[in-house]
């Protein structure tokens, strides 16, 4: 018969900003845990944007899970990704197996959301992982080198046309980064261009770029594009692209060769959930507790949780911090058997970057703006990263490009595709 002090098994469905806290505060002594992710690291999101731009290599923004819980007997990692979940039977099953669980924790984040328009995942660059984040810098690289043996004018103008749809954080901090290109690496390295061939256009459908910080901050990060030759549209949205041609719900129409959207994300849904769990933007309806709606073994935590409060009507914002303190939360409420702590959110601010020495943060009543934001924000960051290899690695990166006003890590490496393996062939990877 199983002893009622039997170490209960609990599955965390992904090791993103929540499922790793989650892990660090679990009880060993009541718990062992399967971490299942579809990689076999753990990254970090607010930095994709340098990825993206060269300014950084994934390896130094990303952590094997396996070295993260090697000290830790009661986990155990399995590579795989989730593809069902039987709440009956209380199993979990991937790609490579099917495992039982006592709880199940999901923290699975988000995906893009091309609200409709589908056509658009084959057709545009996003950055919400880091295999996207490479091929981001590798068509951006390649476009240069294309567009520096270009003979016609016109021809080198088409190869260098970008255009960011949606001015949130990563919009402008990659905008930013290709302005930066634009600015202080196309005069330098690029001999063959004239920086005015490469254009960038940023696109908003409301009427001010990071809507959700203080109209300070987004004054300030607007002017800062402008510094950065980027050119910015508000009030529009983009209602189709075909042909390179982005169209536009005013009737305008712009012609871009590298589409880059970072306009949405949505839940992924999960076999085996009923629709009702689900609310606004593919999310698991939950309570205070992270309980998913109709279930008290099933929690769910992060970008892909949904929970309103009186402050946040529609939800709680898709951000590292709520993650992190909901995790932190249910792992006390897990240990202590109680579930007596509700979740209240402890907002500590929003930062954003646009280029050296251009940032905006919003730290309650204190607002900063230019190099002390733009500090602090570095700091925020490479205190946040998992590993202390790779916070040296990016302060020597950040150090080196704030120098030499270039960045190093300009290579274009494709990946091999042969041997062909059916099972990597992830999602849209
Ligand atoms: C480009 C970018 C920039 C951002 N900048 C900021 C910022 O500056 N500040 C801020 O607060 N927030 C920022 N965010 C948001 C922040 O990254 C998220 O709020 C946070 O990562 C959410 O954490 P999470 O644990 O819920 O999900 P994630 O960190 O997304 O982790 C989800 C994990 O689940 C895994 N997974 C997903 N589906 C499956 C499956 N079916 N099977 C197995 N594994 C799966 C994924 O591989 C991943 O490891 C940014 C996000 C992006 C994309």
């Amino acid at each position: 018969m199983e002893s009622e002090n039997a170490k209960k098994h609990v599955i965390i469905i992904g090791g993103g900003f929540a499922g790793i806290n989650a892990i660090k505060v679990l009880d060993k002594n009541k718990f062992d845990i399967t971490l299942i992710d579809r990689h076999n690291f753990h990254s970090f999101p607010p930095l994709f944007y340098q990825i993206a731009s060269s300014g950084l290599d994934s390896g130094s923004i990303s952590f094997p899970f396996r070295r993260e819980v090697r000290h830790m007997k009661h986990v155990r990692f399995h590579m795989g990704e989730v593809k069902k979940v039987d709440t009956v039977a209380k199993t979990v099953t991937t790609q490579f197996e099917t495992v039982s669980y006592d709880y199940l924790i999901v923290a699975a984040g988000t995906t893009n959301n091309f609200f409709g328009m589908n056509d658009l995942r084959d057709k545009v660059y996003t950055l919400k992982s880091v295999a996207e984040a490479i091929r981001l810098r590798n068509e951006i690289l390649d476009r240069l080198e294309r567009a520096s043996i270009a003979t016609d004018h016109e021809r080198k103008k088409q190869l260098l046309s970008f255009v960011v749809i949606g001015a949130g954080p990563t919009g402008v901090e990659v905008a930013g980064a290709i302005g930066e290109m634009k600015r202080y690496i196309i005069p330098r390295e690029y001999p063959e261009l004239k920086k005015e061939d490469l254009k960038i256009l940023i696109v908003e459908g409301t009427d001010r770029v990071l809507r959700t910080m203080s109209e300070d901050a987004s004054r300030h990060a607007y002017e800062y594009l402008g510094h950065l030759m980027v050119d910015v549209k508000l009030n529009t949205t983009m209602v189709g692209y075909d042909n390179n041609v982005v169209k536009f719900a005013d009737g305008e129409e712009v012609y871009c060769e590298t589409l880059i959207w970072t306009a949405g994300i949505t839940g992924e849904p999960i076999d085996g959930f009923d629709k009702s769990v689900y609310a606004r933007g593919g999310r698991f309806k939950v309570d205070e507790y992270n309980r998913v709606d109709g279930y008290n073994n099933i929690f769910a935590l992060g970008d892909i949780s949904y929970l309103e409060a009186p402050e946040y009507p529609r939800g709680y914002p898709q951000m590292a911090q709520v993650a992190i303190q909901q995790a932190r939360c249910l792992a006390e409420n897990l240990n202590s058997g109680k579930f007596d702590k509700k979740f209240k959110y402890n907002d500590k601010g929003s930062m954003a970057t646009v280029g050296r020495n251009r940032a905006v943060a919003d730290l309650h009543k204190l607002h900063m703006y230019g190099r002390p934001a733009w500090v602090t924000w570095m700091f925020v960051h490479l205190i946040s990263i998992l590993g202390m290899r790779n916070k040296l690695t990016v302060l020597i990166n950040w150090i080196w490009a704030y120098c030499t006003y270039s960045t190093s890590l300009r290579l274009l490496v494709r990946p091999s595709k042969y041997p062909y393996r059916k099972h990597w062939d992830l999602a849209k990877e």
